[in-house]
C-alpha cells in the first residue's frame, strides 16, 4: 500500500509518496498560499499530481500547529492560514481517500520509531533542535498526545526560573538555552561579558548573528563559539534529565538543524545527562542517537500514520463493526468510493 505524506510548512508544501518501508518514491512541492481555501487547494493539487502516477490509498498531513485531539481539525498554526478548520474532512472530500492529521514533530517521531534511529524501541523521545525545540514522545509504540492533543511541549519546560524571555510568554524555557537561536544568544552574552575576547564573532553584525554563524566559527576553533556549544551541551543534558524523569525513554533521538553539528556537543551533552538524571550511576539511562531522517522525517511519519489508520480500519471492518468508510475514528476522515489514484485514472479516461 502506498500513501502520501504532506509537510505543510509556512513557506512551502511538500507531498511525497511513501512505501511501507518508509522509502520516499516521489515528491511534489508548492508554495504555501496565504488563505485557508487556497492552502487546501494547493495541497489537493500536489497530492492529485502524485495520484496520477501512483495508486495512493490515504494521505497524512504533518502540520506545525495545534491539532484537535481527534486530529481532524487544525485549531491554530502560527505560520498557516488555518484557524479551526476541519482540514481532514475537507481534503478527504476533495481527494476521495482517507486523510489524517498530525503535529509535525509527532510525525517525525513516528518516522524515527518505525524506521529510523529508534526502530524497535517501545518508548522513545525525539528532540529536534532547530530555531526552537520540536519534541515528540512514543509510549508503548504509540504517539503520546496528552488529553488535548498538545503534548509534549518539551521546548517550553522551564529550566531557568526568571531566565531568558521566550516567544511563548514565559521565561527560562528549555529552547531559549538549547537551540540555534540560543547558540547566538549565548555567544552574544559572552561577548558582552568579555568585550576583548579574541573571536571572529566580534566581526559579525551582532543584530544578525545566527546559530549557523556560531557553528561555522566553532568548526574553526573559535573560543566564544566553542563556549556557546559547551553551554548548549550542558542545557541539553539538563533538559534530557528532566525528560527522563517523566518518560524514562529507551532512546532519545536528537534531530533538527543543530544536530548537523552534533560532533561539537553530543558527547558532552550525554555526560551532563548521565550526571544530572535522578539516581545517576544507579540506573540505566536512555541511549542518545542522532536522527536517521533529515527533512523527510515529517512526510514519512505522516504517510506511515495514514497507512496504519487505513490498516486498522480494515481490521475493524473485518470484525464487522467499523469500516474505513466511517468517519469518526481517531484522526481519520474517510469517504467511500474510488481512491485518489483510481479517480485520477478515470479522469484521464474521460479526456
Ligand atoms: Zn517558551
Amino acid at each position: 500500500m502506498l500513501t502520501v505524506g504532506v509537510d505543510v510548512g509556512g513557506t512551502s508544501v511538500r507531498a511525497s509518496v511513501v512505501d511501507p518501508n518508509g522509502g520516499v518514491l516521489d515528491t511534489e512541492r508548492a508554495a504555501t498560499p496565504p488563505t485557508a481555501h487556497e492552502l487546501n487547494e494547493a495541497i489537493a493539487t500536489t497530492v492529485r499530481a502524485l495520484c496520477e502516477r501512483y495508486p495512493v490509498a490515504a494521505v497524512g498531513l504533518a502540520v506545525a500547529g495545534f491539532v484537535s485531539e481527534d486530529r481532524r481539525v487544525v485549531r491554530f498554526a502560527p505560520h498557516l492560514a488555518w484557524r479551526h478548520v476541519a482540514v481532514a474532512d475537507e481534503l478527504a472530500a476533495r481527494l476521495g481517500v482517507p486523510v489524517v492529521l498530525e503535529h509535525d514533530a509527532n510525525a517525525a517521531g513516528i518516522a524515527e520509531q518505525r524506521f529510523g534511529a529508534a526502530t524497535g524501541a517501545r518508548t522513545a523521545t525525539l528532540v529536534a533542535i532547530g530555531t526552537g525545540i520540536g519534541a515528540a514522545t512514543v509510549l508503548d509504540g504509540e504517539v503520546f498526545r496528552g488529553a488535548h492533543g498538545v503534548a509534549p511541549e518539551l521546548g517550553h519546560l522551564r529550566v531557568v526560573p526568571g531566565g531568558r524571555p521566550c516567544s511563548c510568554g514565559k521565561r527560562g524555557c528549555w529552547e531559549r538555552y538549547c537551540s540555534g537561536t540560543a547558540l547566538a544568544r549565548t555567544a552574544l552574552e559572552r561577548l558582552a561579558a568579555d568585550p576583548g575576547a579574541a573571536t571572529a564573532l566580534a566581526e559579525v553584525d551582532r543584530t544578525a548573528l545566527t546559530g549557523l554563524d556560531v557553528a561555522r566559527a566553532a568548526e574553526a576553533g573559535d573560543p566564544v563559539a566553542r563556549w556557546a556549544f559547551e553551554e548548549l551541551a550542558r542545557w541539553l543534558g539538563e533538559g534530557l534529565a528532566l525528560v527522563a524523569d517523566v518518560y524514562d525513554p529507551e532512546v532519545v533521538v536528537i534531530g533538527g538543524g543543530v544536530s548537523g553539528s552534533a560532533h561539537l556537543f553530543l558527547d558532552r551533552a550525554e555526560q551532563h545527562y548521565a550526571d544530572a538524571v535522578t539516581g545517576s550511576g544507579h540506573r540505566p539511562v536512555a541511549r542518545v542517537a542522532l536522527a536517521a531522517f533529515g527533512a523527510e522525517a515529517t512526510v514519512v511519519g505522516a504517510a506511515t500514520l495514514a497507512r496504519e489508520h487505513v490498516a486498522a480500519g480494515r481490521e475493524d471492518a473485518g470484525r464487522g463493526d467499523v469500516g474505513v468508510g466511517d468517519v469518526g475514528r481517531g484522526g481519520v476522515a474517510a469517504v467511500t468510493g474510488a481512491g485518489c489514484g483510481r479517480r485520477g485514472a478515470a479522469e484521464r479516461g474521460d479526456r
